[in-house]
């Protein structure tokens, strides 16, 4: 015989198999859970945040669940602090009571705690309702309402439980996801911090690099500096020595006059310039009078003084353009170029009339010297250099001969 509770059992039982193979069904073909509910929020993370949960709290609801009749005993201690609870923490203390009230099989007030804490709902962040300890609300209710037969509710229980259970796993996925792209982030800002300083100490090394070869390039600019100077020292020091050299061969010593090599490598020149272009060139020689008294009576170092006075003296009665030497102890030659006879006269005669004026003191003794001068001139030898120097020679000569202190011009033999 079949009573009227086995028959409840039995409607119960097909109602958890059809609402576990519904439930299965429901889960297997969910393509996304973001497209089962419209309702629920695209991003169950960006929810309001959850309200904070005592621990003891917490720990009664598991006594709960286990053991409601030890529950049951310790309710009245946490109650004493239930004026301070949030939303959420009533909330679990209504699923509490419930679990408590149904084990005396009171079905109708255990509804009714749990009704009361479904109102609660608003009041608590999404996110936290879908959490197992709060969403096993649904499934207490179903078996409430099917203890007491209400089938169809028990089913809607089930369902709402079912939503909320693909919530939190939707909830469970975002957050590992959260997770891994938090991860992914750090490990790319770590590649990125790795790149950042391997660039750091690229440039820190071409740095180096640059900072070595300019010190290199200052090195080899200083030593280029160094053999420039040096170079340049030394070319001086040459030029120096070339032109000291060429003092030497050119110049006498005493007078710093062109010596008579140089005197007459310069009238040969300038006599074979003159012939070949018809210019004129006269040549005086000059000789100091009784020098070898004067050497005898005041001495060598007076006599070197006298002739450098007369080559002073001959330094200012020629002009720029003419060639003064000492070709012999107390000889001088004067080369006049582009000057005919008449003009080298008038220039030796200036030169012996200033050579008479002067005056050499000597120890309170004033000294006078005189010069003898013999005047040749190209248009009269037509010859090389030589051939008119000793022309000139012959007119020196001449001067001596007939008085000195006088200016004699050479005179052709026919
Ligand atoms: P003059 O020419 O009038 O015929 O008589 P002089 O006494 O001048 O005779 P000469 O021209 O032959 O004499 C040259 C003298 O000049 C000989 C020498 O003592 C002197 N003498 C030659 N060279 C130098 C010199 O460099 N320094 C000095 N102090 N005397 C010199
Ligand atoms: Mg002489
Ligand atoms: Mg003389």
């Amino acid at each position: 015989m079949i009573n009227v509770t086995s028959l409840k059992l039995i409607g119960f039982l097909l109602l958890i198999v059809m609402f576990t193979l519904s439930a299965e069904e429901q889960l297997n073909n969910a393509p996304l859970l973001s497209d089962t509910k419209p309702a629920v929020q695209s991003s169950l993370l960006n929810n309001d945040e959850p309200l904070p949960v005592n621990a003891r709290i917490l720990s009664l609801l598991e006594l709960s669940e286990k053991s409601p009749g030890q529950a049951e005993q310790l309710l009245p201690k946490v109650d004493d602090i239930s004026h301070s609870f949030n939303a959420a923490e009533k909330y679990l203390m209504l699923i509490i009571r419930a679990n408590i009230i149904r084990e005396s099989h009171e079905q109708h007030k255990a509804i009714n705690w749990l009704k009361k804490a479904l109102s609660l709902e608003d009041k608590i962040a999404t996110m936290q309702l879908i959490q197992p300890q709060f969403n096993q609300i649904h499934t207490k209710l179903a078996n409430c309402y099917a203890q007491i037969g209400q089938y169809e509710l028990a089913y809607q229980q089930k369902n709402n439980y079912l939503d909320k259970y693909r919530d939190y796993r939707k909830f469970l996925r975002e957050q590992r996801l959260a997770k891994l792209n938090a991860k992914y982030d750090t490990d790319l800002k770590v590649k990125a911090n790795e790149l950042l300083k391997t660039e750091h100490e690229l440039q820190h090394l071409q740095l180096k690099e640059t900072e070595k070869e300019v010190a290199i390039q200052q090195r080899n600019i200083g030593i280029l500096l160094i053999t420039a100077i040096i170079f340049i020292a030394l070319l001086i020091r040459q030029l120096k020595i070339n032109t000291a050299l060429k003092q030497l061969t050119e110049r006498d010593n005493l007078t710093q006059l062109l010596n008579r090599q140089s005197c007459f490598e310069q009238g040969e020149l300038l006599s074979e310039a003159a012939l070949k272009y018809q210019h004129d060139l006269s040549v005086i020689l000059l000789d100091i009078d009784f020098f070898e008294r004067i050497n005898q009576a005041y001495g060598c170092v007076i006599g070197d003084e006298l002739i450098n006075a007369i080559s002073q003296l001959g330094k200012e009665s020629i002009r720029p353009r003419d060639i003064f030497a000492r070709i012999a102890g107390e000889e001088f030659a004067v080369i006049l170029p582009q000057t005919n006879h008449e003009q080298a006269k008038a220039i030796a005669e200036r030169f012996r009339e200033k050579v008479q004026q002067y005056r050499y003191t000597y120890q309170e003794e004033s000294l006078q010297i005189t010069i003898s001068i013999g005047v040749a001139s190209l248009s009269q030898t037509e010859q090389n250099f030589d051939a008119l120097v000793n022309a000139a020679d012959e007119a020196l000569m001449a001067a001596k001969n007939t008085g000195r202190n006088q200016v004699c011009s050479y005179i052709k033999q026919d």
